[in-house]
């Protein structure tokens, strides 16, 4: 059912190992037609744009001869003050947030020139934490102020004009409303289906969903309902294991267990997207 992979992080990003010839030879043994490194860009500073450049270089060389691979990216929204410090200072170290009544605005690292100009020809957008307050530890971090929040990015997201793939929807680190998804409330996927059709964006099917031991079997059968219905709504549904890089460095195929779930909920054969050409950059 699945043939591409548009969401590997390689060793570029800090928090993956996976090397670049391990995936290739992943690759060619798992039979995939089309993959996309997508390493993380979250910050506007040095160390996290010299990240990027890695990616950049190294993949378009590989990419002479395996064709089949395309450079994205992955980008995490973080607060506009943050970005503007950043901007200014060089760096993100010593930013001190003014605390405010209202949620601060969004910004992502880089602009689409220049994501453009490395090479990049999509990027996957994806909420990770939150970026409404000044300390999230003391903020109220109930479900629902959580929920309202990853409302608020994934919306900027499906908005926003850098963004080709909604990442991994709903993803949460502690997996916090993992045990059933449906206090996620319906309108709110309304919502943010109705802003993807608008403007020709994908949603992501990641594995993650179905592999971390944080979700309930009956979660990951209204996740993989929820993606059934975007789909019909006639979003298309592009394929992410989200792949790190196993123990050596290798490319992990996760894809039996997630086509489990995706074809009780009525996906089949051809049913998961690539990247059209004429969406990619
Ligand atoms: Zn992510
Ligand atoms: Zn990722």
């Amino acid at each position: 059912m699945i043939h591409s992979d548009w969401h590997i992080h390689s060793e570029y990003s800090y928090d993956a190992r996976t090397k670049l010839e391990a995936l290739i030879a992943g690759v060619h043994e798992q039979d995939l037609k089309r993959i996309g490194v997508t390493d993380h860009v979250n910050y506007n500073d040095k160390p996290f744009l010299s990240d990027l450049y890695a990616s950049a270089e190294n993949i378009g060389r590989l990419q002479k001869s395996n064709p089949q691979i395309v450079l994205g990216v992955e980008l995490t929204p973080i607060a506009k003050p943050h970005f503007d410090y950043i901007a200014k200072t060089g760096t993100r170290e010593g930013f001190i947030p003014t605390p405010q009544d209202t949620p601060y605005d969004i910004e992502l690292a880089v602009n689409r020139e220049e994501l453009a100009r490395l090479g990049v020809r999509y990027a996957i957008g994806a909420a990770h934490w939150r970026v409404d307050v000044a300390d999230p530890k003391t903020a109220d971090n109930s479900m629902n102020a959580l929920i309202r929040e990853w409302y608020r990015q994934q919306m900027y997201l499906a908005c926003d004009e850098r963004v080709t793939v909604l990442g991994h929807p709903w993803y949460h680190g502690t997996g916090i409303w993992y045990e059933d998804f449906s206090v996620i409330p319906r309108s709110m996927n309304i919502d943010i289906a109705t802003v993807l059709l608008k403007n020709g964006k994908y949603i992501e099917c990641n594995s993650h969903f179905f592999y971390t031991n944080r979700a309930t079997e009956k979660f990951r059968h209204q996740y993989a309902e929820f993606l059934r219905e975007l789909f019909e709504m006639g979003i298309p549904v592009t394929y992410g294991s989200d792949c790190h890089g196993g123990p050596n460095g290798e490319y992990d195929d996760k894809r039996v267990k997630v086509e489990k779930y995706l074809s009780a909920a009525g996906f089949s054969d051809g049913d998961l997207s690539e990247i059209a050409e004429n969406d990619l950059w």
